[in-house]
């Protein structure tokens, strides 16, 4: 959503003039006055103090508030008027003077926090997030409340029901009931309870649980939180042997804690990366410190919450999508209170307070999912270092395949490098080949060698993994007669054929339809699937080895909590299996027993029109390939590929993901791109097609009487020019110095927001983008 010309209620706002006068009937606060500058003293009757407020506005400014009659504190929420509506915001300050004349100040409604509920730091951290991405600190602030808080809603644990084991020993579960036994055995090392939803993520559901309670060994009740401090012995389980490298980057990193410093932990796939997290947090804990831990949208998975909290008997809180409010809430305040030693967070979590922050980790942190692509489009794995010299704390970045620009900071000697080279325990390094798929007999996209390759290592009792980035059947459908495609109606993308249930979907704008029987175009009945999704791989699969089973684990086949529980328990069985699946399996997981890893088709993101495009598949591509050989048995990684020649392709292959970036660089550096460069991207869209192009292009000539310290690209029709029925444009912001960018950008951002624009459309900037769609 393009949110930052969008009020809530859709109501457009053309400029801060009309906004103020003629919809709010009262003055804003300009946000020079928060600066200190222009401050106005009011006359001999007025108040002795002004309540500024952030709201929950597009507006990129403050407003001034007449006082309540109760004392108000900064980083509390309060009710105010706005316009016909009253929204909650929060207090950022109180102030001596107003330059809003004293007739159209309005007072507070209503206080709803007696104490603040956003610290000082967080105050600060938005507003410096707000800063850097031009967008309105009043939105920026609700990024770090759970949705509940930002309805207003009291600050209290709720009522989540949580379940714990009983004392009574008289009887245990019958053995024969194993997951019986794994539950009870679970409340009963975790004294401080286990909301139900947690425990349906670990794979129990509430028959078992109700199944214990007849039994009278478990019981249902709230919470009891007790601060993490008074748990005197931490650890649950003991630690592990570290080997020398993970033993020196605990070393180097303990000694760092409480200063500011960024490390780079870069360590091949499996080489006990999150042993060494694990171990560090130990020290921060030891110093009475809370640990956050940063991890990718995908990358949170019941799994990964388990192993923190098998080895701490710290009570370890969680933050992430899969979760209701209520159960957000709950997490949040055991980070707030103080209750959870350990904050495991998806992106938002980042605005997190946690009084006792010690520690941050940001795992995996070239992943894409950090970034949030609408409304503030921050980036937590940045915002973790704005954090950590906030904090003064230790920042960890963790990768097998860090970002260029990570690299970058850590090769220029801004971010302290430290290696991880070896796998730990027996696992060793895969090997890497090229699959020419020009001199291969096809069988739905799979060559005959890999075929084969399979066969002998499933015979052999071992798993092999099959990695396509692609759901569905296939990518669409061609008419035989005459060539026609299957279009969505309202973007410029392909429908998907999905079997499962049977339709057409397009996977930019959701749009689902019957498979149509009948060509559009010559109304000829030949219509076939083109190309591989994973839908149609399983079936050719399944046909292939029918003695072996094939899991698919990718958006469709997960949906439901849980589904992936349940495969990925079949997968840790050990037992011979295909594991079919999306980027769904490039992260996270350890399947010890695969022993070779294919990847279909490596060739679509090389040539993507993004230029990330090769980075993202060389890192996918690596990650994917870290899921073989991860046990005692070694590895294999087949990549199939029409250009066995490509050089990029040819460095990953044989040297590792190392040289591969360092020949990025290069290219990166040739175009003054990221790394090298800095970037701003401002996106318009319309539903007319010449309106998006049109604003841009005045945007342009404005932006050039400026100056010519920043280089500007476009107009240029979004690589997907038409999605979801909006035409979308977009002017490439390039500098060598980010003080120029955001002096450009600034005056972009007030040129628009000082225009009167059609209601339909819409612009939004982004600072360091992501993706360039
Ligand atoms: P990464 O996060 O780098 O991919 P993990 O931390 O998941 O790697 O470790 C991979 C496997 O190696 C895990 O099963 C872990 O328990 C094991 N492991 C990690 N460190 C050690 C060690 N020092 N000794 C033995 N096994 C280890
Ligand atoms: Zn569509």
């Amino acid at each position: 959503m393009l949110t930052k010309n969008i009020a809530k209620g859709n109501t457009l706002i053309t400029s801060p003039e009309v906004h103020s006068q003629r919809q709010l009937g009262y003055y804003h606060c300009p946000q020079e006055s928060y600066n200190g500058n222009q401050m106005s003293s009011n006359s001999a009757h007025s108040p002795d103090r002004y309540i500024r407020v952030a709201i929950p506005t597009p507006l990129r400014r403050l407003f001034d508030y007449l006082p309540p009659a109760t004392p108000v504190v900064p980083g509390s929420r309060v009710a105010v008027p706005f316009g016909p509506r009253e929204l909650i915001g929060i207090v950022l300050s109180v102030e001596t003077s107003t330059n809003v004349p004293l007739n159209k100040l309005k007072p507070i409604t209503n206080v709803l926090d007696q104490v603040p509920l956003l610290p000082e730091q967080i105050l600060e951290l938005c507003q410096w997030a707000a800063r850097y991405y031009h967008h309105s600190v009043g939105e920026t602030l609700m990024q770090a409340l759970p949705k509940k808080l930002r309805q207003g809603k009291p600050a209290f644990y709720g009522t989540v029901v949580h379940w714990f084991a009983t004392d009574s020993q008289l009887e245990r579960p019958s053995p024969r009931s194993k997951k019986q036994l794994a539950a009870f055995e679970l409340l009963a090392s975790n004294p401080e309870g286990i909301s139900a939803a947690e425990l349906k993520d670990l794979g129990f559901n509430q028959n078992v649980l109700k199944e214990l309670e007849k039994k009278g060994l478990s019981r249902t009740g709230e919470p009891t939180p007790q601060p993490f401090t008074d748990v005197k012995e931490p650890l649950k389980s003991s630690h592990l042997h570290l080997n020398e490298e993970q033993a020196h980057a605990c070393e180097v990193i303990t000694s760092g804690l409480g200063s500011y410093r960024t490390f780079l932990l870069e360590g091949v796939t499996g080489s006990g990366k999150t042993e060494v997290y694990l171990q560090t947090i130990s020290a921060a804990l030891a110093n009475g410190k809370q640990t956050l831990v940063m991890v990718p949208e995908i990358g949170l998975t019941p799994q990964t919450v388990r192993r923190f909290r098998d080895r701490y008997k710290v009570s370890v809180a969680c933050l992430h999508s899969g979760l209701n409010d209520g159960e957000r809430l709950q997490g949040w305040l055991a980070a707030v209170r103080g209750s959870a030693g350990i904050l495991i967070a998806t992106r938002s979590g980042i605005f997190t307070p946690l009084p006792h922050l010690g520690l941050i980790i940001v795992d995996e942190e070239h992943d894409g999912s950090y970034k949030q692509q609408d409304s503030l489009r921050y980036n937590a794995r940045d915002l973790a270092i704005i954090r950590g010299q906030q904090n003064s704390c230790p920042v960890v970045l963790g990768s097998a395949t860090p970002s260029l620009e990570t690299l970058h900071n850590a090769r220029h000697g801004k971010y302290t490098q430290l290696h991880l080279t070896r796998r730990a325990g027996n696992a060793r390094p895969p090997t890497m080949a090229l699959l020419d798929l020009r001199q291969q007999t096809l069988k739905d996209g799979l060559a005959t060698t890999l075929l084969e390759k399979m066969a002998a290592q499933l015979d052999l009792g071992n798993q092999v993994m099959v990695f396509l980035n692609r759901r569905g059947y296939a990518p669409t459908m061609i008419c035989h007669d005459c060539g026609t495609l299957i279009d969505c109606p309202h973007c410029d993308a392909h429908m998907t054929i999905h079997r499962n249930p049977p339709h057409m979907h397009c996977h930019h704008c959701d749009l689902q339809q019957a498979i149509p029987w009948q060509c559009p175009g010559c109304q000829g009945r030949k219509l076939q699937p083109v190309g591989q999704g994973t839908e149609r791989i399983e079936q050719a699969l399944g046909q292939h080895f029918p003695n072996y089973p094939v899991l698919r684990i990718d958006r469709d086949t997960t949906r439901k909590k849980m589904a992936l529980g349940t495969m990925l328990d079949e997968v840790h069985s050990g037992r011979p299996c295909i594991v079919l699946g999306t980027q769904m399996l490039a992260k996270g997981h350890h399947f010890p027993d695969v022993t070779l890893v294919a990847i279909v088709n490596a060739d679509a993101g090389l040539f993507s029109a993004d230029f990330r495009g090769s980075e993202r598949t060389g890192q996918l591509i690596t990650q994917v390939a870290g899921r073989a050989g991860r046990g005692d048995k070694p590895g294999q990684v087949v990549i199939q590929t029409y250009n066995p020649k490509h050089p990029a392709l040819q460095l990953l292959a044989t040297q590792g993901y190392n040289r591969f970036a360092d020949s990025l660089f290069a290219e990166r550096r040739h175009l003054n791109l990221p790394p090298q460069g800095h970037l701003a991207l401002v996106r318009t869209e319309s539903v007319q097609p010449q309106e998006s192009e049109a604003l841009l292009m005045v945007l342009r000539q404005h932006a050039e009487q400026q100056g010519d310290q920043v280089r500007i690209l476009g107009p240029i029709p979004a690589p997907m020019e038409k999605r979801q029925g909006r035409y979308r444009w977009h002017l490439l912001l390039q500098a060598n110095n980010r003080n120029h960018l955001h002096h450009q950008v600034s005056a972009m951002v007030n040129y628009l927001e000082s225009q009167r624009l059609p209601r339909q459309l819409k612009w939004t900037v982004d600072i360091d983008p992501q993706e360039m769609s």
